[in-house]
């Protein structure tokens, strides 16, 4: 049996969703530009998707921009406002070093069109430090940039609260809701954000299609330029099959939510939290407990190199993550656990649990009777390595 604990990085597509991808591409194929019936046709999938899509965040249909996916969300949502931003003179963009690598890198490549970035730091309990925030947004704020859920401890970000300190000031406020959409209910207008990225194939979606919602009123500056699709926002044909499996994908995530069918998922990921912690020392869960996603777990193992541990997992048919998917495969700490100021060897010995609608009890089982006897081995290892050096 092999057991897939790794919907952080990407989730299963739903069979509701492979359907609606199958069916566009066959029936839908003409351009949703074209004034004829076939372009209509395509153009009402696209439509029906929107809605969906803006319903999963509580925001309007007019207000989505289908994009590649979370990575160009942040982009366009970054660059676009950096961009639109450059005649009133603030050339500050303020955002958290617990960030995607999606915000980080297009934050630091700014750096080179005159921007000032300044980044704030998180708490052990991986919450951005409101007050230091506070202290960051000026005057000559562009825009800050704070995700709703991190991808590598599932935390919840105090973004109600930033979108307060950033409105003071006049600045925008994007969120990067790329974990969050689909986990916990999101509403744009009680977050009182401006621009929120999202990413279908974290929610059972297909993969390389993604949204921004971009509030009313909010000038970007596109940055594809082509043709006036998506109001002009982002040039280029749209991809009719997979924002049709999007569309898919947003409905029944929303309706996952309102059954709260993801309680299910969090006695799941307790279960399986409490379970390493009580049968294996040296195990603690990074993250606050209580204000996290309901499907991640993180966890530290003393004495252990996670990227081992991984291997030794994945050898048993169990797959999990080091951290984000970016970056696994180099040992590069977790910069996300260093920005929560844990040491250097939490940060190389953490690994990231992360459930999903599919996973099952006997998962679980299974998981908790193989980790034991794994860690104890590899900590054995780890010693008789030590020794020989
Ligand atoms: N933002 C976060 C928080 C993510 O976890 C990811 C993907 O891991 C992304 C952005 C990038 O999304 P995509 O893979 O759709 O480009």
């Amino acid at each position: 049996m092999r057991i897939y604990l790794d919907f952080n990085a990407t989730a299963p597509v739903a069979p509701e969703v492979q359907d609606a991808v199958a069916r566009a591409m066959r029936d839908d194929f003409g351009n949703p530009s074209s004034v004829h019936a076939f372009g209509q046709r395509a153009k009402a999938t696209l439509d029906e998707a929107r809605s969906h899509v803006a319903a999963l965040i509580g925001g309007d249909p007019a207000e989505i921009v289908f994009t590649s996916g979370g990575t160009e969300s942040d982009n366009l949502s970054i660059r676009g406002a950096f961009e639109a931003a450059r005649t009133s003179g603030r050339r500050r963009l303020v955002t958290s070093g617990i960030e995607h690598e999606a915000v980080l890198n297009t934050v630091k490549a700014l750096t080179a069109h005159g921007a000032e970035v300044v980044t704030v730091p998180a708490g052990r309990d991986g919450i951005v430090d409101v007050d230091a925030m506070a202290a960051a947004v000026t005057p000559e704020t562009a825009l800050v940039s704070v995700m709703l859920a991190n991808n590598e401890v599932g935390t919840i970000q105090p973004v109600q609260r930033i979108a307060d300190i950033c409105h003071q000031h006049g600045a925008w406020l994007h969120t990067d809701a790329v974990q969050a959409a689909g986990k916990i209910p999101v509403s744009v207008r009680a977050l009182g954000v401006d621009l929120l990225a999202m990413s279908a194939h974290k929610f059972s979606g297909p993969k390389g299609i993604g949204a921004l919602w971009i509030r009313r009123g909010v000038r970007l500056m596109s940055q594809a330029t082509g043709g006036r699709q998506e109001r002009n926002r982002r040039g280029g044909t749209e991809n009719v099959p997979a924002i049709a499996g999007m569309g898919v994908a947003a409905r029944l995530a929303r309706e996952a939510l309102d059954r709260d069918a993801l309680s299910a998922t969090a006695r799941l990921r307790d279960r399986l939290e409490r379970g390493i912690l009580e049968t294996i020392e040296g195990t603690a869960v990074n993250g606050a407990p209580d204000r996290r996603v309901p499907n991640t777990t993180n966890i530290s193992f003393d004495g252990i190199e996670a990227e081992s541990l991984l291997i030794a997992l994945d050898l048993e048919g169990i797959a999990v993550s080091t951290g984000s998917a970016c970056s696994s495969g180099t040992l590069e700490p977790s910069h996300v656990l260093r920005a929560m100021g844990l040491p250097q060897a939490f940060a190389r010995n953490s690994l990231r649990f992360s459930l999903g609608s599919t996973t099952t009890d006997q998962e679980i089982d299974l998981v908790l009777t193989v980790m034991p006897a794994l860690v104890t081995k590899l900590r054995r290892l780890g010693r008789t390595a030590a020794a020989l050096r």
